[in-house]
């Protein structure tokens, strides 16, 4: 994932406020079209864990849906779906990569919050094989 720092902040900053359950959201990623490399993260939204839980998330159904047509109107893909771990390490559980086979293609953002400062990583998850992959912040 490519993110502005002030982005990444709003997102670290979702993950603080539901210590310590679980967060959960939305990456937009501006359009790939035309671009050269990956297209940068747009819009963070954050969504509800509707199990409110610190084990595990899930975003509402209708929630998603109505995201996703929001992204779609602004011209917007979407990009990654981030959660954070209040108590383990910032790695996919084997829940995460199940609900990823869900999901093929998309970035999975984790935000670690079990020792004191936030850790953010990223991956792809595709058949069940977690491979971490760069996130680069910009000022
Ligand atoms: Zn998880």
């Amino acid at each position: 994932m490519v993110i502005a720092a002030t982005l990444l902040d709003e997102l670290i900053a979702h993950a603080r406020e539901e210590y310590d359950d679980e967060c959960c959201g939305i990456v937009a990623y501006a359009s790939g079209e035309g671009g050269v490399g990956e297209p940068p993260a747009t819009k963070v939204h954050r969504a509800t864990n509707i199990h409110a839980s610190r084990k595990r998330f899930e975003i509402d159904g209708l929630e998603l849906l109505r995201t996703l047509e929001e992204f779609e109107q602004a011209g917007w893909e979407l990009g990654a779906i981030y959660h954070s771990h209040t108590h383990t390490a910032p790695y996919p559980s084997q829940t995460d990569i199940n609900f990823a086979a869900n999901w093929p293609g998309l970035e999975w953002v984790i935000v670690g919050l079990a020792d004191g400062e936030p850790e953010v990583r990223c991956y792809l998850i595709e058949d069940g094989e977690v491979r971490e992959v760069d996130l680069q912040v910009r000022s």
